[in-house]
C-alpha cells in the first residue's frame, strides 16, 4: 500500500524514507508470550548489506558487529533501496508456541526468513520466498509472505529476514497467534473482495452501458477502472495469488504496467469526459499527452529494469495526476458542469490517499477508515464518475433537444419568410398580369377597348340580356371620307383624327356598363346594354353632332370631320346569334353612308319580321314609344 501512495506522492514517500532510519543499537529481545498479535516492526533492527558480505551464521556469531539501525518505532520503509537488507530480532518464549510470521508487503522480490537457535546456532526454520518465485513455492498460500515459526520454551532464537528488492523496500512484520491470524486474514480478504466486487460490477455495468450508448468516455472509464483495480490486486498480492500465480515475470512488471495503463486511460477519459476540445485547445492537448505518456510508460516498464521503471513512475504519475486535477479545475472555471464531478471525485481519491500516507507517519492516528483509505477513496471516486457519466448522457440529450428546437425555430422562421416572399411575388405577378391583360384589351392608337375585347363583351352582354330579357343596342360608327384625310394630310393627321373621334365616342357614353371599342380602321362600335331604341338614338345623334362640330386642324388647316352611324336594337333571343346585332347595325351604317353621310340610320324590326331603316326624325314621328323586339 505504501508503494502506491508513494507513486502518487513522492514527496511524502521521501519523508517516510527519512523517518525509516534511526540511531545504531544492539538487537532487541522480544518475549513472545500470550499476545495474539505482536507487531515486531518497532523492535526489529536493520542493516544494509551492499556487498552481500553478511550471512545468518556470521550475524549469529557476532550480533553486535554490524551497525544495526532502529526503525524509530515505525515500519521499516527504505524507499527505493536496491541493496540487500537484513532485519533481526531476538525471540524468546516461556512456553512452547506456534506463531505465524507475516511480512505484509507483497511486492518484495526476494525474501529469506531464518530462525536460528542461539545456543547451538542451528537453523530451525528457513524459508525462501519473494514475488520472483512462483506462487506455489510459498509455504502458506497467502497474498502476503507468511511462514510458520515454532518456539521451544525458554529458548533464545535469532529471527533474521533478508530482503532484496528492486522496488520500494518496506517490511511490516507481525507475529500472529494462528487463530487470530485466521480471523484477521478472513476480515481483510473479505474487505478486499468486497472492494474488487464493487469495482468489478462497476466495470461490467459501465461496459454494458458503453455498448448501449457508444460513448467513448465509458470505455476509457472502464479501462481506467480495470487497470487501477488490477494494479491494486498486484500491489496487495491478490493478483499473484489468484490471477497469475505461475507467472512471476509478469508479477514483476504488473504494478508498473497496470499503473501506466491506468494513467493512460485517465488521460483519454478526462479528455473525452470533460469535452476538453470544446473548452480549451491547450488542455485538450495536455490530456491527450497524459494518455500517450501512460502508454509510453507501460512500454518502457516492460523494457527497462524495474527500479528505473518505478522511479520514472514516481515522477510521471504523481505530477500528471496533479496536472489532470488542475486542468479539471480550469475547465470547471470555464463553465464545464461535468468538471465539478471530476474535481470532487478526484479530490476525494487523493485526499483519502494523503490521509492514509500521513497516518503511516504517525502524525494522525490510524483507524479502519483511514487504513482502507485508498480503497474507499477509489470506490467513491468510481461511483461519482459513473454517476457523472450518466449525467453527461442526460446533459447531451438536453443539448440535442435544445439544438433540435432551435433548428425547428429557424426552419419555421424560414418558412414564414418564404411564405411572405411567395405572397409578395404572387401579388407582383397578379399586378403584372392585370397590366398585361389591360394592355391586351386596349387599342394602342386610341386607347379604347380593342376588337377582341368587344367580341367577348358583346357575347357576355348578349347572354345576360337573354336571361334577363333586357333590351340592348349597338351603334356602329364610321368616319366619313377618311381616306381623303389620310391622302391630303398624311397618316399622322389621320391618326390624330381617329384619336379625336375616339375621345368624342368615349365622352358620349355615360354608363359604366357601356362599352366603346375600335372595331377596325376608322370604325367604332358602342355597345349599350339595357338601352332601348329611343335612348340609343338620342345618344347616337349626340355623338354624331359632336363629331360634326369638332374643330380639328392639322398644321394650321381646319379639317371638317363627321361620322355616319348605324343603330340596331333588340331584346336578345337565346335561339339567335349575336352576330345578328352587328350585321343589322352594319346594314344601318351602310344606309347612312348611302343616304349622304353624317347621319344616323336606325334599324327597326317591323311587324312582318323585316327591318325598316329609319332616320331619327321618322322614328320619332312614326311611333312614339313603340318598342322593337328581336
Ligand atoms: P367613307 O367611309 O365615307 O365611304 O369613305 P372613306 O374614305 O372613309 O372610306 P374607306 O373605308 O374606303 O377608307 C378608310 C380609310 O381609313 C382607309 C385607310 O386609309 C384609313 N385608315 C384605316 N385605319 C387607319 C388608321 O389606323 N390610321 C389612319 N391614318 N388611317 C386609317
Ligand atoms: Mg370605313
Ligand atoms: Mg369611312
Amino acid at each position: 500500500m505504501e508503494r502506491i501512495v508513494g507513486t502518487w506522492f513522492p514527496v511524502v514517500m521521501l519523508m517516510l524514507m527519512m523517518l525509516g532510519s534511526g540511531q545504531a543499537g544492539a538487537l532487541e529481545l522480544v518475549e513472545v508470550d500470550d499476545e495474539r498479535e505482536l507487531d515486531l516492526s518497532a523492535d526489529m533492527r536493520w542493516v544494509a548489506d551492499p556487498n552481500s558480505e553478511l550471512s545468518a551464521q556470521s550475524l549469529l556469531q557476532a550480533p553486535g558487529e554490524p551497525d544495526w539501525q532502529t526503525t524509530n518505532g515505525r515500519i521499516l520503509n527504505l524507499g527505493l533501496e536496491s541493496a540487500p537488507v537484513w532485519m533481526g530480532v531476538w525471540l524468546k518464549s516461556s512456553s512452547e508456541i506456534d506463531r505465524y510470521l507475516q511480512i505484509g508487503y507483497p511486492p518484495l522480490d526476494d525474501v529469506r526468513i531464518q530462525l536460528l537457535r542461539a545456543i547451538d546456532g542451528e537453523t530451525v526454520t528457513e524459508v525462501h520466498t519473494g514475488d520472483t518465485l512462483p506462487f506455489s513455492s510459498r509455504p502458506i498460500a497467502h497474498h502476503d509472505f507468511v511462514s510458520r515459526l515454532t518456539l521451544a520454551p525458554d529458548t533464545r532464537y535469532l529471527l533474521l529476514i533478508r530482503i532484496q528488492t528492486e522496488g520500494a523496500l518496506q517490511a511490516p512484520v507481525r507475529l500472529w497467534e494462528p487463530e487470530a491470524f485466521l480471523r484477521d486474514t478472513q476480515v481483510s480478504s473479505a474487505l478486499h473482495m468486497m472492494f474488487f466486487g464493487i469495482m468489478g460490477a462497476l466495470a461490467i455495468y459501465n461496459l454494458l452501458l458503453y455498448f448501449a450508448v457508444r460513448d467513448g468516455a465509458y470505455l476509457w472509464y472502464v479501462l481506467y477502472l480495470l487497470a487501477f483495480v488490477l494494479s491494486q490486486a498486484a500491489l496487495r498480492g491478490f493478483g499473484f495469488q489468484y490471477l497469475w500465480p505461475g507467472a512471476p515475470w509478469f508479477n514483476g512488471i504488473s504494478l508498473t504496467v497496470l499503473l501506466s495503463l491506468s494513467l493512460a486511460a485517465v488521460g483519454f477519459f478526462t479528455h473525452q469526459f470533460l469535452n476538453a476540445p470544446r473548452h480549451s485547445r491547450l488542455w485538450s492537448i495536455i490530456f491527450r499527452a497524459i494518455g500517450w505518456s501512460g502508454i509510453a510508460l507501460a512500454i518502457i516498464s516492460v523494457l527497462v529494469p524495474y527500479h528505473i521503471a518505478i522511479a520514472l513512475m514516481l515522477g510521471v504519475v504523481s505530477s500528471e495526476a496533479v496536472l489532470a486535477l488542475v486542468g479539471a479545475c480550469y475547465l470547471w472555471w470555464r463553465g464545464e458542469v461535468l468538471a465539478r464531478f471530476y474535481v470532487i471525485a478526484w479530490g476525494i481519491f487523493l485526499f483519502a490517499n494523503i490521509a492514509y500516507t500521513v497516518s503511516k507517519t504517525g502524525v494522525i492516528p490510524t483507524n479502519m477508515l483511514v487504513d482502507h483509505g485508498t480503497q474507499i477513496g477509489a470506490v467513491i471516486q468510481m461511483l461519482l464518475l459513473s454517476f457523472a457519466l450518466a449525467w453527461r448522457i442526460n446533459q447531451e440529450r438536453e443539448q440535442r433537444q435544445q439544438a433540435q428546437a432551435e433548428a425547428l425555430r429557424v426552419q419555421q422562421d424560414a418558412n414564414l419568410k418564404l411564405e411572405a416572399r411567395v405572397e409578395e411575388r404572387t401579388e407582383e405577378l397578379r399586378h403584372a398580369y392585370d397590366q398585361l391583360k389591360q394592355l391586351s384589351e386596349l387599342d394602342g392608337l386610341t386607347q379604347l377597348k380593342n376588337r377582341p375585347y368587344f367580341d367577348q363583351a358583346l357575347e357576355r352582354e348578349w347572354r345576360r340580356s337573354c336571361r334577363e330579357t333586357h333590351t340592348m343596342s349597338l351603334l356602329m360608327l364610321d368616319i366619313d371620307h377618311f381616306k381623303a384625310v389620310n391622302d391630303d394630310y398624311g397618316h399622322l393627321c389621320g391618326d390624330d383624327a381617329l384619336r379625336r373621334i375616339a375621345a368624342i365616342c368615349e365622352e358620349g357614353v355615360g354608363r359604366v356598363a357601356d362599352t366603346v371599342a375600335r372595331y377596325g380602321g376608322e370604325e367604332f362600335v358602342i355597345l349599350l346594354p339595357m338601352t332601348d331604341l329611343g335612348g340609343a338614338t338620342l345618344l347616337a345623334e349626340r355623338i354624331r353632332e359632336a363629331a360634326a362640330s369638332v374643330e380639328f386642324e392639322w398644321e394650321g388647316n381646319p379639317i371638317a370631320l363627321s361620322v355616319s352611324i348605324g343603330l340596331a336594337c333588340c331584346i336578345p333571343d337565346c335561339q339567335r346569334d349575336h352576330e345578328w346585332l352587328i350585321r343589322t347595325a352594319d346594314e344601318a351604317l351602310y344606309q347612312a353612308k348611302t343616304r349622304g353621310r353624317n347621319r344616323t340610320v336606325v334599324a327597326r324590326q317591323n311587324a312582318d319580321g323585316g327591318i325598316d331603316m329609319l332616320t331619327p326624325e321618322s322614328l320619332q314621328a312614326s311611333a312614339d314609344g313603340s318598342s322593337p323586339s328581336a
